[in-house]
């Protein structure tokens, strides 16, 4: 059950302070148009009543599909802590609720605590829950971009690629989409969906961070390249 709240917001632009709503949970089963403004990013976008600018609002937010028992935390830097410590902090309180829960429920892992993963902007949470919803790892597509972005970078023709990311479109069609670094799109691939069964089989990672991100991917991604046959 998601709690609505607002939260101050001066605009970078015009100076004017505004109340947004915001929400701070949001449930995949009981919410589904919910999930679907997280992943298209209406959630966290809003527009400033005294000049209509657009602005992209960062706030803590529990992403809960329990049907792929998964939560997604979103973490922002609490007042006092650097946003890694933050993280840590997330990450400490995900254990502590995780053992109350245990201690009532003899389920609470099964429903609650098979995946948790924490991540720290708007954009990479929608990306989080477009992986869920295309029924995908996160691990390995992780490892899928950092190995693509790689190979990417080496071709001389595409040296202006600075990142990359999942995507799904309104079809359900699976994408990595490149960006320059200023975060423009330049380019897309169709998401290597046999390589990713292969990888899925041939790696089957039993570790499960709650951090799951490039920096995560990009040793796994090294041993795999060096194994990929070069022409
Ligand atoms: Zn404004």
């Amino acid at each position: 059950m998601s709690e609505a709240e607002r939260i101050p917001f001066k605009c970078p632009k015009c100076g004017k302070e505004s109340e947004p709503e915001i929400q701070r949970s949001v449930n995949t089963v009981t919410e589904p148009e919910a999930a679907e403004r997280v992943i298209s990013g209406d959630l966290f976008s809003y527009q400033c009543p005294g000049c209509g600018t657009d602005v992209v609002l960062t706030f803590p937010l529990l992403y809960q599909d329990l049907v792929r028992r998964t939560t997604l935390q979103l973490v922002t830097a609490k007042s006092g802590l650097t946003l890694e410590d933050s993280v840590k902090d997330a990450i400490a309180e995900r254990e502590t609720t995780m053992a109350e829960l245990r201690a009532k429920l003899p389920e609470a892992d099964a429903d609650f605590g098979e995946h948790f993963r924490v991540v720290t902007t708007p954009d990479d949470l929608r990306e989080k829950a477009m992986i869920l919803k295309a029924g995908l790892d996160d691990r390995y597509v992780e490892i899928i971009k950092s190995m693509t972005l790689s190979i990417q970078k080496q071709d001389g023709e595409t040296t202006d690629v600075a990142s990359n990311r999942f995507m799904i479109d309104d079809e359900n069609k699976n994408f990595i989409v490149y960006f320059d670094e200023n975060g423009e799109p330049i380019g897309e691939d169709t998401f290597p969906k046999e390589f990713y069964d292969a990888i899925v089989d041939d790696m089957k990672l039993v570790d499960e961070p709650p951090v799951v991100d490039a920096a995560w991917a990009a040793s796994y991604a090294a041993k795999l390249l060096e194994r990929l046959p070069t022409d």
